[in-house]
């Protein structure tokens, strides 16, 4: 009976992908063409100004190309690579990439925890699920707000992993956090739910938490959102602590920590 729940889920996801992600996709084509469109009218009339085409036509390839690499990490097309990944570092290096993603009003701040363990994970899903955190936090607060990452290490001890439910051990919590809109319970509940999505046709593809839900279970680790209607969300990603304790860290970190700013 399990089997076919899970059976009529999926045809349920395939239907609402059919239906929603199609027609997300043909909106960014018709972005694009239309783009195309103005650009050979202006060339016929001379080529001028058409930087604000090119760019209108960029930008919607770039969402649908953004687009289809959910679709491929949600079908697993793309086989994890899991290796020691530097958090602390591989947030710092994103930070520019993150402020751009987000735009204006809203800001991007962070609070390491200062020697972060290094985690086991494959480094570009760390990253899309730091993108689509942030991206979701900044969509939760329309007025602008701060969007803030943080690092820090956890040791679970057997029997005293608190709120988490994984094998006793050391990882790395990352936790993102606005002071947006929140998520009544009926959202929470399906937040992770493959496709499931309260933003409008174009905006939203509810591929977001699903992606970074199966993305951290397979590393080992676990996902979990706290989040209060009217208040705020956090979404708090625990990673396993990479085996090889004794690696040391960057030498540019190392370096730039010696040196007094
Ligand atoms: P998408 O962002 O494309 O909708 P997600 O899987 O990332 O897909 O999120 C699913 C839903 O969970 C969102 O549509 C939204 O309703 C809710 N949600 C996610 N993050 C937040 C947040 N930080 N604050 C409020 N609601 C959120």
């Amino acid at each position: 009976a399990e089997d076919r729940l899970r059976q009529a889920q999926k045809m349920e996801a395939i239907g609402q992908l059919t239906g929603g992600i199609a027609h997300d996709f043909n909106n960014m084509l018709a972005v694009v063409l239309g783009a195309l469109d103005l650009i050979d009218r202006r060339s016929a009339q001379g080529g001028k100004d058409m930087t604000r085409y090119v760019e209108a036509a960029r930008e919607g390839a770039t969402r649908a190309a953004a687009l289809t690499r959910r679709l491929l990490d949600f079908a697993r097309k793309t086989p994890l690579a899991p290796r020691a990944v530097d958090v602390n570092e591989l947030i710092g290096d994103m930070l520019d990439l993150l402020r751009r993603t987000i735009g204006e009003g809203v800001a991007v701040a962070t609070a390491f925890e200062d020697a972060a363990w290094y985690v086991t994970a494959d480094p570009g899903q760390l990253e899309n699920s730091i993108i689509n955190l942030a991206v979701n936090a900044r969509d939760a607060m329309p007025d602008g707000g701060t969007v803030s990452i943080t690092t820090a290490n956890r040791r679970l001890g057997e029997g005293d992993a608190g709120e988490w439910d994984v094998a006793p051990g050391d990882y790395v919590e990352i936790a993102v956090s606005d002071t947006g809109i929140g998520m009544p319970p009926d959202v929470a509940e399906r937040a992770f739910e493959p496709f499931f999505t309260t933003k409008e046709v174009g905006k939203g593809t509810g591929l977001g938490l699903s992606q970074i839900f199966g993305f951290v279970g397979q590393s080992g680790g676990q996902v979990r959102i706290d989040s209060e209607p009217g208040s705020g969300t956090t979404v708090r990603i625990l990673l396993p602590r990479d085996g090889d304790a004794a690696r040391p860290r960057s030498p540019e970190r190392e370096q730039a920590q010696g040196v007094p700013h």
